[in-house]
Parts: structure tokens; C-alpha cells; sequence
């Protein structure tokens, strides 16, 4: 690990640790051996400060003696803290202009604006929490539902952390039977059972690995596309899911303008629904193309199609065009207007995909349609967001590759394949395990990860 930049642990770092705006109250943080010394430097109180106790005074600009503002101090003592270092921190007017001032003096006296995250780093290098809890903290602050809240608070207690270290500590007891294998005689250690560790191993990871897909889809939530040619209900399909007006609905067809954006709650899921309507401008083929063109492009993005047609009209070339376009992407095809008389024959329409009948305009069949999306979104397995650990694509990524090598010392070992192979693959799982946790972690994959941060986190 370098010791230059935000690896340095010996400067002491600063940060507005609130959004920048106005508010009730902003605070300014540092972190480091001279926190307490540069606080004093600028604080109107000179006595000691009691540890992690507000104390009331003034920030002082120390060249001109002229108040800057009116605070609430505190000072954390090394370990007991977020970075395990010192830490004060002072609790200015929400303004953008007293807060910045106040970081400024700080920044005037040795202390050195912290990088992206580099609170949690600290916290993180300094052993305080691993990786992924690290990592929790992030996804804590950008939460989208409470279920991916709750998912990620789990994560930052350490639940994942402690699967992933058992499940490293079996492989580095069979690990350590291997090697002791290879340096001795085979007649001087007892016969070796490292498959029952691995085999149990492999079950801890399947599980975290199982529940990965659908932690992930609580945390970062998925795009469905709501497609069809225009004058079907799209937008007012959008409206009803959201149950707000939000998207302009008119019965002149052409006159939605734009591409629209919702997110939208779904039992905890991050919904992302697109709208695709805004298409028609001049002449009717030119729409059509349009039409065609955007929902290509909004189903490029889709992990869903919704197919919108109306019932109460007969399919058209262009239902059956954009049809096409949806391929083998999970789809419901949802036929609206039931409540007028039905004139579409859908029947053979996106045959695999399930069909709800819905009304957006009396809102008849939209709780059903809630559910069908739910179904497809969840592959038909109800989960709480309770039952999920894993909801990092990263995460996901390095316990497959974990899983692979451990599947095959597993078959190397079983095959009678020398141990000092088997150690070769065994060594790969427990270094990739590692990254999810940090023991073994690049400063490049630190970078990554902790850049996300936002300032001051
Ligand atoms: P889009 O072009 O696909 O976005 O369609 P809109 O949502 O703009 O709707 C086109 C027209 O159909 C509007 O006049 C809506 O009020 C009407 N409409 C939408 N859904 C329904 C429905 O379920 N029943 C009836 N009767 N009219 C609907």
C-alpha cells in the first residue's frame, strides 16, 4: 500500500460532512493526530475540551481575531471513534458560506481536505470495519427503499463479513491440511478430511451466491420499459402505477414529448419505469418510425418490457413490430382499455410472457399487474429483503469466481490429483474471498470503491 494521498494516515483531513445548502445545522470534520490542536487553534474556548461533549463557543479567524461563527464543538478521542483516530467535530449554521469559512481555517492550519470517502477508508484501514461494511456505509447513504436499506444495515453490522470469513476459515483449514500433505511424508500426518470443510464451504458460498440476484435488485432496483405504439395508455399506465399525474396524458395522439422517468416503489424493489410515448411530431410514419426507434432504445436499457395494447382496437403492423423488438426479454404484455368493448385479438402476442388485462383509466387490473412484475422480477420466489446478504454485483462476482476455484480443488482432490495442485486452486478461493472482506485488496479496487463516496463520508 502507498503512503502518499488518501492512504496517507498521518495528516489530519477535513470536510464538510453535510450536503452543501442551506440548513439547520452543517459540520465541519476532521480526522487525524492534530484535530483537537487545530480546533483549539481557531476555537474561542481555551480550556480542555471535555471528550465527546458539546461545548458552546465561537470559530475565530486566528489572524484577525473576527468571529466566523457562532458552534457547537466536540472532540472524540482516539480509538473510540469512526476512523479510530482522533476526531472533532464542529457543528456551524447551515450555511454554505459559515461552513466553508470554517473548513477553510481548518484547512489554514495543517489539515488537509479529506478525499471521497476518506473517513470510511480511514475507518476501514484502521481496522475498525472491513470492506464490505465499508462499502454498507455507501450503500447505506444511497438507500433507495427501506428493504434496501434494511439489506444493507445487515451488511455494515457484519452478517456478510462473518458468512465469508467462515466460509474462509474452512478452506484455510483444509488449505493448511493440504500443505502440511505436501512437506511431510504422507505416513506422518493422519489421512487428510479436508472435503467435508470444503464441501461446507462450497454450501456457504451457494447460499450467499443464491440470494445475490435478487439483493441486487433490492439495492439498485431494475428498468422496465413500458413500450407500444402510441394512443395505447403507455403514459397513462405510467400514471396509474405511480398514481400520480405526473406524465402528460392526452387523448390527441402524438403530443407526449419527451422519453419519461419514474422511479417508483414496488414492496421495497426499486422500480425504474420508461415511458417511451414521447414520439410523434409531424407526419404519422415519421412517428411510427420514431416510435419503433425509441423503443428499441428504451428496451436496450430495459431489464423488462411492458407491452402496452389497447384492447379496444385491432392489433396494428406496428404493435406486431414493436412486439418483435422485445425478443426474449422478460415481458408482460398488458392489454388496456378493458373497459370499453374488446376488439384486439392478442392470442399469440408474446406467447411466453403473462398477460394482465388492465384498465389505467379506472385503474382496474393495476394491483395485478404490481404483482406479475413482482413475480418476474423475483423469478417467482418470494424473498424478503431479510433473507438477503449479498447485493453487490462485485460481491456477486467474487464469490462466483471463489466458487469456481473451490469447485475444482474439490474435483482435483476427489480425482486423486496431487494436494500440491488442489493448494493452487484452494489459495485462489481464499484470496478472492478476501476482496469481498479486504485482506486482499488492490489499492486500485480501493480507489474504485471508496471514489463513490461522497466528500466527507
Ligand atoms: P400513449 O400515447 O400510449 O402514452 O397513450 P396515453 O396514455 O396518452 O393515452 C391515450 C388516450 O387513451 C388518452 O385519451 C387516454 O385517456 C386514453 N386511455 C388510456 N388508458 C385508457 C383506458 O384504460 N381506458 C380508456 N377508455 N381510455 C384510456
Amino acid at each position: 500500500m502507498t503512503h502518499s494521498g488518501r492512504y496517507n494516515l498521518d495528516d489530519t483531513i477535513a470536510a464538510i460532512a453535510t450536503p452543501i445548502g442551506s440548513g439547520g445545522i452543517g459540520i465541519v470534520r476532521l480526522s487525524g493526530a492534530r484535530a483537537l490542536s487545530i480546533l483549539q487553534r481557531i476555537f474561542s474556548i481555551h480550556a480542555d475540551l471535555a471528550p465527546r461533549t458539546l461545548t458552546y463557543g465561537h470559530i475565530l479567524d486566528p489572524d484577525s481575531d473576527q468571529i466566523v461563527d457562532e458552534v457547537l464543538a466536540v472532540y472524540m478521542p482516539a480509538p473510540h471513534t469512526y476512523t479510530r483516530q482522533d476526531i472533532v467535530e464542529i457543528n456551524c449554521h447551515g450555511g454554505p458560506v459559515p461552513l466553508s469559512q470554517v473548513l477553510d481555517l481548518c484547512l489554514g492550519q495543517e489539515a488537509r481536505l479529506a478525499e471521497p470517502g476518506e473517513f470510511t477508508l480511514r475507518a476501514f484501514l484502521n481496522g475498525r470495519i472491513d470492506l464490505a461494511q465499508a462499502e454498507a456505509v455507501a450503500d447505506i447513504v444511497e438507500a433507495r427503499t427501506q428493504a434496501g436499506l434494511r439489506v444493507a444495515v445487515a451488511q455494515l453490522d457484519g452478517e456478510l463479513s462473518r458468512r465469508i470469513r467462515r466460509a474462509r476459515s474452512l478452506m484455510m483449514d483444509a488449505l493448511a491440511w493440504v500443505q502440511a500433505s505436501i512437506d511431510f511424508d504422507q505416513d506422518e500426518i493422519p489421512p487428510c478430511p479436508f472435503e467435508d470443510e470444503l464441501v461446507a464451504a462450497g454450501q456457504l458460498l451457494q447460499d450467499l451466491i443464491a440470494s445475490a440476484d435478487r439483493g441486487i435488485i433490492y439495492r439498485l432496483g431494475i428498468h422496465a420499459a413500458i413500450v407500444g405504439r402510441p394512443n395505447v395508455g403507455k403514459s397513462s399506465l405510467l400514471n396509474a402505477l405511480l398514481r400520480v399525474e405526473r406524465a402528460i396524458v392526452t387523448p390527441i395522439p402524438g403530443t407526449t414529448r419527451d422519453t419519461l422517468e419514474e422511479a417508483l416503489n414496488l414492496d421495497g424493489i426499486p422500480l425504474v419505469l420508461v415511458d417511451t410515448a414521447g414520439i410523434r411530431n409531424d407526419t404519422r410514419n415519421l412517428a411510427e418510425d420514431l416510435g419503433v426507434a425509441r423503443s428499441r432504445a428504451a428496451l436496450a436499457q430495459a431489464d423488462l418490457a411492458l407491452l402496452v395494447i389497447e384492447g379496444s382496437a385491432p392489433l396494428t403492423t406496428l404493435d406486431l413490430e414493436i412486439a418483435a423488438l422485445i425478443g426474449d426479454k422478460p415481458a408482460i404484455l398488458v392489454i388496456n382499455k378493458t373497459d370499453l368493448p374488446v376488439a384486439a385479438e392478442a392470442n399469440g402476442l408474446l406467447p411466453s410472457a403473462p398477460r394482465v388485462d388492465i384498465s389505467a383509466l379506472t385503474g382496474a387490473g393495476i394491483a395485478d399487474l404490481e404483482q406479475a412484475i413482482k413475480r418476474i422480477v423475483l423469478a417467482g420466489q418470494v424473498v424478503s429483503a431479510d433473507a438477503v446478504l449479498v447485493s453487490n454485483p462485485r460481491h456477486r462476482d467474487v464469490l462466483r469466481r471463489a466458487q469456481a476455484h473451490l469447485n475444482s480443488a474439490l474435483v482435483a482432490h476427489r480425482g486423486g490429483v496431487p494436494d500440491d495442485l488442489v493448494s493452487i486452486d484452494l489459495t485462489a478461493a481464499v484470496r478472492a474471498l478476501g476482496e469481498i472482506t479486504g485482506e486482499t485488496v488492490s489499492d486500485t479496487l480501493l480507489e474504485t470503491i471508496f471514489g463513490r463516496f461522497c466528500v466527507g463520508k
